[in-house]
């Protein structure tokens, strides 16, 4: 089968490989439909991914049809349309009985699909841990709908909630890509008074507003974030912010513009490290919350796509298929034509 391999920093190839087999009785082997690249992919291709190992097939966002299961699958069948979660999960060890499960403690745990075992950028992949990583596509909710679930609406949907939006808030998100965009869609679930959309790039910031996701956009090239969100909040800051942007400015901004007492919720992904300047925010009380998505919500996350209430769908600017996969990752990468995600058929 054809499948994208992660040969080391800087190197990223579509290749030949044998179709993956069934290793433990809670594996299912998935035949993929559609998938997706992610950012994280491109930092894993930038060596900024220090645990993904060189070899591993890429590929953590995507959805297909369950090919094969273990005599230990209970919730699924040969048949079933799936979502595939970003993170295997064990569901017993101490940090999945909290839903914590980034940081599940079993080998195969956490975000390893893509990462370090074989992914899903491939026409078949091995799920370990089925029954807790898929999620059942409903009739009538297609590939594009359902594509998602388990990666940016998962980060979105635990940004959102890590953010402690209360109705009528200010909820800032700084960075319009399709993280800051899942965020935004999320943050919205909670009712805010406003959303603020904040980015260098006005074609996201457009997509922002047209879809409803944002209802001021703000660009830091042109705008002076600080001030402007002050303006809007009376001179406070804004009661939450998400910071889903990951570039060199882009922590300050968050911590600059959150009112005192709020929450700054850091989802971005850095490739360097960060500088938190405590004397220069002593008083004002800030609470931050920082890491990576714990995608124990991708069930309810599934209902809000069938209701119509959370619909990504927006997001997919351009469609290929998986031949095509090596020009969809230049176009990615270097987020040429106002790419925002691309959609591969396999
Ligand atoms: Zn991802
Ligand atoms: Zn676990």
């Amino acid at each position: 089968m054809k499948a994208v391999v992660y040969e080391g920093k800087g190197r990223l190839a579509l290749k030949e490989r044998p179709v993956p087999v069934l290793q433990e009785a809670t594996d299912a082997i998935i035949r993929v439909t559609l998938t997706s690249i992610c950012s994280s992919d491109i930092h894993i291709k930038h060596g900024a991914v220090p645990r993904a190992v060189p070899g591993t097939v890429l590929g953590h966002e995507f959805v297909g049809v369950v090919e094969q299961i273990g005599e230990g699958v209970r919730h699924f069948r040969k048949g079933d349309r799936v979502a595939v979660n970003v993170e295997t999960f064990c569901g017993q060890c101490f940090f999945c009985k909290r839903g914590y499960v980034n940081n599940c403690t079993d080998a195969n745990g956490g975000w390893a699909l893509g990462c370090r075992i074989d992914g899903g950028q491939a026409e078949y992949v091995r799920v370990p841990f089925a029954d807790n990583g898929l999620t059942l596509i409903p009739d009538g909710v297609s590939d594009e709908a359902a594509l998602f679930t388990g990666d940016l609406l998962s980060t979105g949907y635990w940004g959102a909630s890590l953010a402690e939006i209360c109705p009528g808030d200010t909820a800032a998100v700084i960075g319009a890509g399709p993280t800051g965009l899942c965020c935004m869609m999320c943050a919205r679930l909670y009712q805010p008074g406003r959303i603020i959309a904040i980015d260098v790039d006005d074609s996201r910031l457009e997509l922002a507003k047209r879809e409803g996701l944002a209802d001021v956009t703000l660009n830091p090239l042109r705008d002076d974030v600080e001030r402007e969100v002050r303006a809007l909040t009376e001179g406070r800051g804004a009661d939450a912010v998400l910071e889903a942007a990951g570039g060199r400015d882009t922590f300050r901004m968050a911590w600059r513009i959150a009112r005192p007492n709020a929450v700054a919720a850091v989802i971005a992904m850095y490739e360097e490290p960060q500088i938190l300047p405590l004397p220069d925010m002593y008083g004002k009380n800030l609470i931050f919350k920082t890491g990576g998505v714990d995608a124990s919500s991708c069930g309810k996350i599934m209902e809000l796509i069938a209701q119509r209430k959370l619909d990504a769908r927006c997001l997919i600017t351009h469609r290929t298929d998986l031949e095509h996969i090596m020009e969809a990752y230049d176009l990615f990468e270097n987020k040429r034509d106002h790419v925002v995600k691309v959609a591969m058929r396999v």
